[in-house]
């Protein structure tokens, strides 16, 4: 179900056992072939595919397309919420759907700088409901769901989500060809990091000067859609496991 779709008394009368699927990108600086809307395409797509598995058993919130970006900004195009109201904004959805009776809510994530925001939010308001017992907060980030697209294609090169890398810009050739520009002559950019583990500030500038982190050149249409099918079935799967959930233990 699509709550877009929905009448207000549609959603009153809904069992609010109901797993609320509330997927967050962004719109944001892709290196110079990619468009700026890659992160909310992907992950709108990949919502498309698994949405028709739970047509009548999750609610699913629209796409909200504006995120945390601001370590982006000194690329044009870019938009960004700044990060304390962007954590209002999570915040605030949550409480709108606690307010309506929901209990299963899951933040499904398709862009890097939402993922500590989201968890936060999450242990917030977790916090602000400490005497339920029945509340399930999740945050989720689609690549981290513990697929390994190259263990199911061996061309793929690359083992982790980059920046308009080898992977975003292969899914992108798979959905939307007609917007990659001229990817095959992008010189790569490595992941390096002298402190690897140990979490750092840093600006986009810092660490790539063109934009992108990774090997687009290496993107393929084919690999996109082994990308896309890894990552959906990922999703899949963690909206299967929170619909099983028995609604009270930890377990
Ligand atoms: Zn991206």
């Amino acid at each position: 179900m699509e709550l877009k779709d929905l009448s207000w008394p549609q959603v009153a009368a809904m069992g609010k056992d109901v797993p609320v699927v509330i997927p967050v990108a962004a719109l944001e600086q892709h290196g110079h072939h990619l468009p700026v809307f890659t992160d909310s395409m992907l992950l709108g797509e990949i919502v498309r595919r698994v949405m028709s598995r739970f047509e009548k058993t999750v609610l699913f919130a629209p796409l909200m397309w504006l995120g945390n970006s601001d370590h982006h900004l000194e690329f044009p195009g870019t938009l960004s919420s700044p990060p304390r109201t962007y954590l209002d904004l999570l915040s605030g959805l949550l409480e709108n759907l606690l307010t309506h009776g929901f209990k299963r809510l899951l933040i499904l994530n398709g862009h890097g700088g939402n993922d500590v925001p989201a968890r936060q939010v999450i242990f917030e308001t977790r916090q602000r409901h400490r005497a339920r017992t029945d509340l399930l907060l999740l945050a989720a980030t689609y690549w981290n769901l513990g697929g390994r697209p190259h263990e199911v294609d061996s061309t793929i090169s690359q083992k982790q989500m980059g920046h308009a890398c080898e992977w975003e810009t292969s899914m992108i050739l798979r959905i939307a060809p007609q917007l990659v520009g001229d990817f095959a002559k992008v010189e790569p950019v490595g992941f390096d990091d002298a402190f690897e583990g140990i979490p750092r500030g840093w600006i986009t500038k810092d660490r790539t000067q063109p934009g992108h982190i990774g090997y687009p050149h290496l993107a393929t249409a084919e690999k996109g859609e082994v990308l896309l099918n890894v990552f959906a079935e990922d999703v899949a799967g963690l909206i299967q496991r929170v619909i099983n959930w028995d609604g009270k233990s930890w377990a």
